[in-house]
């Protein structure tokens, strides 16, 4: 018998790799935070023990779910402007209030928040783009949840940085001390093309090359987007990145709505990624990704919730529910993106994306004990056929009852074990009364 750290016996493991396996009495050996072992649990029994050994016999074991796309500590901001299309939103509520608001506290208290709210709903590694990232990777290295920090830069001036240049030196500084961390890695953010212009995003292609760094930026969000760089650039923002060689297999692209066919093929044949958030574009009525031909075209899809200002929920079940149902919709093809495709893009796709699929975002042997458990024993759910249906179609974020990442566990039926949950819903609320009394009409 060996001994190892933990043994989870489980009804269901859904290794995501293979496509569509659904093991059944299977258990998961973990050791020094990698997956040592996954075999039948009459055979595991045999052959390890460990102190620390769970019994989840109504539960499904699946990998952690990767969040490609959200700026965490904007959850402060959770309901403070609806029902306005983005450049409103952004030019009218969202920027005035990070004007007023953001500093090292502010995304102190809504990035802990975040990550309070993504492991109690089996996210377990989300890839950030906001103002001081330096907040985000501390937080992500102490609360334990695995992070692609984004190292932004926009050209106007924040609390955060003045210029383009300090942005990247101070973006440079944080990949520097996080180099081989084993949670947080760090991946440029230039915001968007509408607020970059060709120097940083230039600086930006040729560090990446050195220093071996992914590029996430928004891209073809809107309509208006596009038209604008029409009139201003006289070309498309994804012709404008393509000039810049922006193009390429270490490009995160975000959103995608309006795409033509000659840039689906650009954007294969160039091996950019593309992440979609469905919830934030039906929210701010921005437009439809075509999953299914970008999926047909062999591009790597991922998932992302957006920030929980525009969604306004870090729900990756969500997401998951919502781009399955929309690009069915959107193809007008019911067999478009399947839920086994759906849940892919919300965990393998996400790694390949940011480049760590050798390290997580499917349950093999080797890779890091990144795992959530989903129990499946109520009412509604009811009977199960197929628990891969059952995760992207009929159940919710609230069935996940433990998350380890790197064999920690960080969700232990339900409760979190290295944030402070009290502490981290008073905070919120003291920061929604400063708002507030702000955003009150003086007279
Ligand atoms: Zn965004």
């Amino acid at each position: 018998m060996q001994q190892i750290d933990t043994l989870i016996h489980a009804r269901w493991i859904i290794p995501v790799e293979p496509a569509g396996t659904v093991y059944e009495h299977y258990s998961l050996a973990i050791h020094d935070g990698r997956i040592l072992d996954l075999l039948p649990s009459s055979q595991a029994q045999k052959q390890y023990t460990s102190s620390n050994t769970l019994m989840l016999d109504e539960h499904a074991l699946l990998p952690g779910l990767i969040n490609t796309h959200t700026h965490a500590a904007m959850s402060l901001f959770r309901g403070l402007a609806d029902d306005l299309p983005l450049m409103d939103w952004l030019n009218n509520h969202i920027w005035p209030a990070e004007t007023a608001w953001v500093n090292s506290d502010f995304v102190h208290d809504g990035t802990q928040l975040a990550i309070a709210e993504m492991l109690r709903g089996g996210t377990t590694c989300f890839n950030d783009m906001y103002f001081f990232p330096d907040e985000v990777a501390r937080l992500a290295a102490s609360s334990g949840i695995r992070a692609a920090v984004g190292l932004i830069l926009i050209d106007f001036p924040t609390a955060w940085a003045t210029d383009a240049d300090e942005y990247l030196s101070k973006g440079l500084a944080i990949q520097d001390s996080y180099r081989n961390h084993p949670l947080v890695s760090t991946v440029f953010a230039p915001h968007a093309p509408y607020t970059v212009s060709d120097v940083p995003l230039q600086k930006i292609q040729v560090l990446a090359e050195e220093l071996d760094l992914q590029i996430h930026i928004h891209l073809h969000e809107t309509r208006d987007e596009v038209q604008q760089s029409e009139q201003q650039q006289h070309c498309r923002p994804i012709e404008r990145l393509e000039k810049l060689g922006l193009l390429s297999p270490r490009l995160l692209a975000v959103h995608m709505t309006q795409l033509n066919d000659e840039e689906i093929e650009k954007i294969a044949l160039t091996g950019t990624h593309v992440v979609h958030c469905p919830e934030s574009n039906l929210k701010l009525a921005s437009g439809f990704c075509p999953v299914q031909q970008l999926n047909q075209a062999g591009v790597n899809v991922a998932l992302g919730t957006d920030g929980a200002a525009s969604n306004n929920d870090l729900d990756m079940f969500g997401e998951m529910r919502s781009a399955a149902l929309l690009a069915k919709a959107v193809a007008g093809d019911a067999s478009a993106i399947p839920a086994e495709t759906a849940l892919r893009m919300a965990t393998l796709n996400g790694a390949k994306a940011l480049g760590i699929d050798g390290t997580t975002g499917s349950l093999q042997i080797g890779k890091a004990a990144d795992i959530i458990a989903v129990q499946l024993n109520d009412i509604e759910d009811q009977p199960i056929y197929n628990p891969i249906s059952h995760i992207v179609y009929a159940c919710s974020r609230h069935k996940v009852s433990d998350v380890w990442v790197a064999g920690k566990h960080l969700l232990k039926n339900r409760s979190l074990t290295t944030l402070d949950e009290q502490g981290i819903i008073e905070t919120a609320k003291d920061w929604r009364e400063r708002i507030k009394k702000r955003d009150e009409p003086k007279n």
